[in-house]
C-alpha cells in the first residue's frame, strides 16, 4: 500500500495573519495571549487543510513563531551566556531576545546571527554553542502541539531537526570544536524525548537531516552513525530519516546501515535519488518519495509522477512507500485562489501549497486503485489528472510561454559575445584617458534612502490615487536632489538613487516579458519578514528599455558620470520561481540577452559606467562540490553575455555582498567586471585576504563602512581602513565606497556617512 505524507505546512497564514499578529505584539499593541491564539488558528487551520486533503501522515511542531533552528535551540536548552545573564520575564521574551535581540533600560543583548537556510531564500538563526552550555531537554513545544493536533483527531508525525544538521548548523566557540563531544552530551536528549513521544501515542516521527545531501567528512559520517545508532535502539517510535535539497546517492551506505524505519528522499531536487539501488535496503524499511516539487510554484506533472512511482513500487522489495512533497512547503506560497489578477491560463498551470497537498494524495489514490475498484469511486481523481494533463499540455505549447526569437538567441551564444574586446589592462588604460577619475576615487552602491515619502507615493501612485505625471515629477526632483546632493558632497562616480525601484529584481522583471507577479504569493524569509518572488513562467524578452529615462534625466543634472544601475541575470533568476520546464541555465541565459540589450542602449545613451549587481551569486552555489563548478561556469558566462558587448572605453562595475567570496574567487575573477565593489566592513576586511592572495587582477572597491547600522563611521576610522586597504591591494586599482545599497538608511546619517568618506579619501589622495 502507498500512504501520503507532508513535510510540513507554510506557518504565516494564508493573508500573513502571523507576520501581522507577530508585529502587533512586538510593538504591544496586543497581548501574548492574542499572539498565541492566532498562532493556534493557524496551526489548526492547517492541519484540517491536510486532514480534508487526506493526507496519512501530517507534521506537527512543523509552526514555528520565528524559526524551527531556534526552536530546536531552546528545545535542547543551547542558550549563549548573554541571555542566560539577563532576566527575562517569560520564555516568549527571551525567545524573541535570541531571534531578534533586545535593547530595554535594562537589558542589551544582540540576536544570534541569521544566514540562508541550505540553497534556499529562507533565512535561519545560527545556534551558538560552546562548553558553558548546560543542555536539557525541554520538550513542551514538541508535547503541546502534538497534543494540539491530537485533539483534532490527527495522530501527527512531529518534525525535529535531527542532531547532525543541528550541529552542522551551529557556531563552535573555541572551547570545544569537537563535534562528537556535542553529540555526546545532545543524542541522549534526543533518545529522552522519543521516549516521551511515545508515551505521548506518537508513531512516527520526521527527524530532518537534510545535511546528508551534502558531502560529509569521515568524522561527520563516523558521528552519524554512532548517534543514529544510540538513539534508534531503544526507541519505540519509528523514524522516518528525511533528506532533502538533493540527491543522498553518495552517502547510501551510511544511511543503510544507520538502523532506521523510514527515509524520506527528493526527488525533483535530487532526481538521481530515483536510480538509487533499492536492494540495498531492508524490506521493512518504508520509503518516502518526495515527488511533488516544494519550493516551485508550478503543478505536477500527475501521469509522470504516478509511472515514475508505480514502475518504482512494482521493481522494490520493499512493502511500504510513501508519497509526498519534496521538502517542506515552507518554501511555498499557500493559497491560489486568492490570486485574482494572473493571467487564468498561467495559472492552470500554477500550484501552491494547498494545492500541492492534493497531489499528492491524487497521486496515492491512484497508485493505490486496484481492478476491482469501480470507476464512479475514482471519478474526482480522473477528473484532476485529465485536467492536469490538458494544462500540462497547454503550457508546453503556449505562446506565452515560447519565444522564438529569444530561444534562438541562447542557441547561438558565441565566444565574443561572452568576452570584451581586449584584456583588463588595455581597457584600463583607455578607461583612464576617456574617464578621468582620481586616484581612489569614491562612488556609492546604487540606492538612496527609500524613505516614507517615497514608499508612499509609490504605493500611492499604484493605487490609483496619484497621476502619473504627479509621480514621476515627485521622482524627478528626488533624482536631481540626490545627484545635487553627491555633487556637492564631491563624490566622484554618482548614481541617480533608485528612487523608481520597488525591489532590484521586481522593478526588471515587472518590464520583461516571461515575468508574472502574485498578489499574495508570500513565503517566509525568516521571522515575521516574507518575500513575493517574481514568477518566472515563459522566454524573458525586453520588449523596451527599462532604465534610460532616468539615468539620461540624472545625467542631465550634472558634469559627472552617472552610472548605469543594472541587476544582474544571476540574481534575477535567484531571486524568482523560476521554470521548472527547462534548466536554470537557459532561463538565466534568457535574461542576460535582455540585460545586455539594457546595456546597449544605456550605452548608445552616453553612459560610460555600468553597474550590474549580482549580490546572489554565491547563494546559488550547489550543495555538492561536484555540481559547483558547472554552477559557476554558466553563471559567469550569463553575467559575461550581458556585460561583454561593450567597447573597451566603457566601464563595467558589479556589486555583492552578503556572502563568504574566498569560495568562488575564481569565478569572481572570471566575471571580468572593471570593478567590483563588495561588502567588507563586517568581516573586518578579512574578505582582503581572498582578493590580495588571489592577486585579483582587476579594480575593486571594499565597502568602507556598514549600511545594516545607523552609526555613522568617522573620517579616522576610513583614513585607517583605506590604510589597511592601501597596504594589502595596489592603489591604482582601489576603489572607495560604502558596503553597500543605502536604500534602509536615513537622510542624516547617509550625508554624514559619505561627507566622512569623501574626506578620508580626499585628504589620503
Ligand atoms: N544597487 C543596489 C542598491 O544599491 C544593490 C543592492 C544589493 O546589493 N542588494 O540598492
Ligand atoms: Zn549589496
Amino acid at each position: 500500500m502507498v500512504a501520503s505524507a507532508n513535510l510540513g505546512f507554510p506557518r504565516i497564514g494564508a493573508n500573513r495573519e502571523l507576520k501581522r499578529a507577530l508585529e502587533s505584539y512586538w510593538s504591544g499593541k496586543i497581548e501574548l495571549e492574542a499572539l498565541q491564539q492566532v498562532a493556534k488558528d493557524i496551526r489548526t487551520i492547517n492541519w484540517q487543510l491536510q486532514l480534508d486533503a487526506g493526507i496519512d501522515h501530517i507534521p506537527s511542531n512543523d509552526f514555528s513563531m520565528y524559526d524551527q533552528v531556534l526552536d530546536t535551540a531552546i528545545m535542547l536548552n543551547a542558550i549563549p551566556d548573554r541571555f542566560t545573564d539577563e532576566q527575562f520575564d517569560t520564555s516568549e521574551e527571551l525567545y524573541f531576545a535570541m531571534a531578534r535581540g533586545l535593547q530595554t533600560d535594562d537589558i542589551d543583548v544582540t540576536p544570534l546571527e541569521m544566514t540562508k537556510w541550505f540553497d534556499t531564500n529562507y533565512h535561519y538563526l545560527v545556534p551558538e554553542l560552546s562548553e558553558k552550555i548546560n543542555f536539557s531537554l525541554n520538550p513542551d513545544k514538541l508535547l503541546n502541539e502534538f497534543n494540539e493536533a491530537k485533539q483534532i483527531g490527527i495522530t501527527s508525525r512531529p518534525v525535529i531537526i535531527g542532531p547532525m544538521t543541528f550541529l552542522k548548523l551551529s557556531k563552535f566557540d573555541k572551547s570545544m570544536s569537537n563535534q562528537k563531544e556535542y553529540l555526546d552530551k545532545l543524542v541522549p536528549l534526543y533518545s529522552e524525548l522519543l521516549g516521551l513521544l511515545n508515551k505521548q501515542g506518537c508513531e512516527w516521527v520526521q527527524i530532518d537531516e537534510p545535511i546528508l545531501v551534502t558531502d560529509l567528512t569521515e568524522e561527520e559520517k563516523n558521528n552519524f552513525q554512532d548517534a543514529y545508532r544510540s538513539m534508534t535502539s531503544q526507541a519505540n517510535v519509528k523514524i522516518m530519516l528525511t533528506t532533502y535539497f538533493g540527491s543522498i546517492i553518495h552517502n547510501i551506505d551510511l544511511i543503510t546501515s544507520m538502523n532506521i524505519d523510514g527515509l524520506h528522499l527528493d526527488c525533483v531536487h535530487g532526481s538521481e535519488n530515483l536510480e538509487i539501488d533499492l536492494s540495498k535496503f531492508d524490506n521493512s524499511l518504508v520509503l518516502s518519495l518526495g515527488i511533488v516539487d516544494g519550493r516551485n510554484i508550478w503543478i505536477n506533472d500527475l501521469q509522470r509522477s504516478i509511472k515514475l512511482l508505480q514502475s518504482f513500487v512494482n521493481q522494490s522489495n520493499l512493502k511500504d512507500v510513501v508519497v509526498s512533497p519534496s521538502c517542506s512547503l515552507l518554501h511555498s506560497p499557500i493559497d491560489l485562489s486568492l490570486e485574482n489578477k494572473i493571467d487564468e491560463e498561467i495559472k492552470s498551470w500554477m500550484s501552491f501549497a494547498t494545492n500541492k497537498i492534493d497531489e499528492v494524495a491524487v497521486i496515492k489514490n491512484v497508485l493505490n486503485l486496484n481492478e476491482n475498484q469501480k470507476s464512479e469511486d475514482v471519478k474526482s481523481e480522473y477528473w484532476m489528472i485529465d485536467t492536469n494533463t490538458k494544462a500540462i499540455q497547454n503550457r508546453s505549447q503556449s505562446p506565452k510561454v515560447n519565444n522564438p526569437v529569444v530561444q534562438d538567441r541562447v542557441k547561438n551564444i558565441s565566444y565574443d559575445m561572452k568576452n570584451r574586446e581586449s584584456d583588463y589592462t588595455q581597457r584600463a588604460k583607455i578607461q583612464k584617458d576617456a574617464l578621468n577619475l582620481p586616484i581612489l576615487p569614491t562612488t556609492t552602491i546604487g540606492s538612496f534612502p527609500q524613505t516614507k515619502e517615497v514608499r508612499q507615493k509609490r504605493s500611492q501612485f499604484k493605487q490609483g490615487n496619484l497621476s502619473l505625471e504627479e509621480y514621476e515629477s515627485f521622482l524627478l526632483n528626488a533624482t536631481k536632489d540626490v545627484i545635487e546632493l553627491q555633487d556637492d558632497i564631491g563624490i566622484d562616480v554618482l548614481v541617480h538613487g533608485e528612487f523608481e525601484r520597488n525591489d532590484m529584481v521586481e522593478y526588471f522583471g515587472e518590464q520583461l516579458d516571461g515575468f508574472v507577479f502574485s498578489e499574495n504569493g508570500w513565503v517566509q524569509s525568516y521571522g515575521s519578514r516574507c518575500v513575493k518572488p517574481p514568477i518566472i513562467f515563459g522566454d524573458v524578452y525586453r520588449k523596451n528599455p527599462m532604465t534610460i529615462d532616468w539615468i539620461t534625466k540624472a545625467q542631465s543634472f550634472t558634469d559627472k558620470h552617472v552610472k548605469g544601475m543594472l541587476t544582474g541575470p544571476v540574481t534575477i533568476l535567484q531571486w524568482s520561481f523560476v521554470r521548472d520546464d527547462q534548466s536554470r541555465q537557459t532561463t538565466c541565459e534568457q535574461i542576460a540577452f535582455a540585460i545586455r540589450d539594457e546595456v546597449d542602449d544605456l550605452v548608445s545613451n552616453n553612459v560610460k559606467i555600468i553597474q550590474i549587481d549580482e549580490p546572489a551569486l554565491r547563494e546559488g552555489l550547489p550543495l555538492k562540490a561536484s555540481n559547483q563548478v558547472d554552477y559557476l561556469a554558466w553563471a559567469v558566462d550569463c553575467f559575461k553575455i550581458a556585460s561583454s558587448s561593450v567597447s573597451d572605453d566603457i566601464q563595467i562595475h558589479t556589486h555583492m555582498c552578503y556572502a563568504e567570496f574566498n569560495e568562488i574567487m575564481d569565478a569572481i575573477i572570471k566575471l571580468d567586471a572593471d570593478v567590483i565593489s563588495i561588502e567588507a566592513s563586517r568581516s573586518s576586511m578579512e574578505l582582503l585576504n581572498a582578493f590580495s592572495n588571489n592577486d585579483y587582477p582587476n579594480e575593486i572597491g571594499p565597502g568602507v563602512y556598514d549600511i545594516h547600522s545607523p552609526r555613522i563611521p568617522p573620517v579616522s576610522e576610513i583614513q585607517e581602513l583605506i590604510s589597511t586597504l592601501v597596504s594589502q591591494l595596489p592603489l591604482e586599482r582601489l576603489w572607495i565606497n560604502p558596503d553597500c545599497g543605502l536604500k534602509t538608511r536615513g537622510w542624516d546619517e547617509v550625508k554624514v556617512s559619505l561627507k566622512n568618506m569623501v574626506t578620508a579619501s580626499s585628504e589620503f589622495r
